[in-house]
């Protein structure tokens, strides 16, 4: 039997430091696509509060759709797997698609999401992610609209899960995971 787990966090990103750099990434992506429609497409579960704060600032005509991967188990660490859980509702041929994403972590979800959007033909198609761990990168990809460029810790909160839970959190936390 394992010895059992206590499960400490400590506040990382405070959720007023969140909205204002959610208004400053939205006010962003309303100058470079002024007068154009664009769609976002959320990446389930992590990726729905940040698309939900960050699409309400979006001054331009906008739709959403979510796309659901399977990349991490239950616990931290990647099983450097993907795979397609629950494909998009509609169409993304001829639209300008933002995929919204929660972390950016070793690269290998990004790379594989892009990889099947891009062959639906979109107009054209970034990246915003709430969070990048740079010094994590497996695969070459990069965000071209980033919240946080954080450190290698394991976060949770604002729409992040460790095992389902924390998701709920206001703030972004670093999660302590200590054997009691
Ligand atoms: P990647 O494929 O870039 O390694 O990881 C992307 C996914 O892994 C994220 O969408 C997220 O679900 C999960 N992930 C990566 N780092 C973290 C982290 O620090 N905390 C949580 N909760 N999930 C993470």
């Amino acid at each position: 039997m394992g010895a059992a787990r206590r499960e400490t966090y400590q506040v990382l990103i405070r959720r007023t430091e969140i909205k204002n750099r959610v208004e400053a990434v939205a006010r962003k992506i309303t100058r470079d696509f002024k007068g154009q429609r664009i769609h976002l497409i959320g990446v389930l579960k992590g990726a729905c509060f940040f698309l939900a704060d960050l699409a309400r600032e979006i001054d331009l005509e906008t739709s959403i759709d979510f796309i659901s991967v399977a990349s991490y188990g239950k616990g931290k660490e990647s099983s450097g797997q993907v795979r397609l859980l629950k494909d998009l509702d509609n169409s993304i041929a001829g639209l300008n698609v933002i995929l919204v994403e929660d972390i950016l972590d070793t690269g290998l979800t990004l790379n594989y999401l892009l990889n099947v959007l891009k062959q639906r033909k979109p107009k054209t198609l970034c990246v915003a992610a709430l969070l990048d761990k740079p010094s994590r990168r497996l695969k070459p990809v990069k965000a071209d609209y980033i919240g946080f460029t954080i450190p290698n810790e394991f976060v949770v909160g604002y729409g992040l899960d460790y095992a389902e839970r924390y998701r709920n959190l206001k703030d972004v936390c670093i999660l302590d995971l200590r054997k009691q």
